[in-house]
């Protein structure tokens, strides 16, 4: 399968895994992954956030109730909630989830807002786990085509190393555990190159609750709120 499907299933694997309730995506474009997430059963709250706004037409469209969502009981209530906003801005909507995933998404940040990023996330939004996921660019060689990046709007393009002491400074910071792993493994003879997208898996050590997180952290609203769809 194509690599965006295999970081799509690396998340519905760890869904399965772990049982999530409340479940965001940050940088969700076109709601690709919220998408197939709602139809987890464990999941009640989903939630998707994203600063360009265009994508959330087709996302929004996608995400609309079928007829057979209204034709079955439904066993469980879900929401989705859909965001126009920064990471780099803390909002209490982004509060008490269990599962925050940011697939493809802190290669396409200016400096600015990659420093603010660790605050908003896991000092901020702190959930029991965090997903991260960006180019492995030790894998470029093997690629047509890259110059210098996979994608004119990338910022950057991190190595194996350069990630990791990234992710484990952050880790530390904020009193996480950090797990690598990745996905499209290397070719047969290539394996010292890694997988073509590196991953970081992220576990808060510390147990908090959705209503002493709201309590300690009251802010205001920095996002927008485009669409609430209720099943
Ligand atoms: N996560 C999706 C996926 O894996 O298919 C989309 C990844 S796309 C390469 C990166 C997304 O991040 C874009 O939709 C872009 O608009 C969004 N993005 C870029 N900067 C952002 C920011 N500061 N806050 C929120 N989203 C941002």
């Amino acid at each position: 399968p194509p690599l965006y499907k295999q970081r799509y299933q690396f998340i519905k694997d760890l869904v399965w895994k772990y049982k999530p309730k409340k479940v965001a995506d940050l940088g969700c474009a076109d709601c690709t992954l919220l998408w197939m997430l709602k139809f987890c059963s464990c999941i009640e709250v989903l939630a998707g956030l994203d600063i360009s706004s265009t994508p959330f037409k087709e996302g929004e469209h996608r995400l609309s109730p079928l007829p057979g969502d209204y034709l079955q009981p439904a066993e469980r209530s879900l929401t989705v909630t859909l965001h126009h906003g920064s990471v780099a801005h803390k909002d209490p909507c982004m509060l008490g989830f269990d599962l925050i995933t940011c697939i493809e998404l802190i290669e396409h940040l200016e400096e600015p807002e990659l420093e603010k990023f660790p605050e908003v996330v896991f000092g901020f939004m702190a959930p029991a786990m965090v997903v991260i996921s960006t180019p492995n660019s030790e894998f470029n060689p093997l690629l047509p085509g890259v110059t210098p990046f996979r994608h004119p709007d990338h910022k950057f393009e991190w190595n194996r190393a350069e990630f990791q002491s990234w992710a484990l400074n952050i880790a530390r910071s904020y009193d996480y555990s950090v797990e690598f792993t990745g996905v499209g493994p290397p070719p047969t003879g290539m394996e010292e190159v890694g997988f073509c997208t590196q991953i970081g898996v992220f576990i808060r050590k510390y147990s908090q609750t959705s209503e002493t997180a709201r309590f300690e952290k009251p802010t205001k609203a920095a996002y927008k709120t485009v669409s609430i769809i209720c099943y």
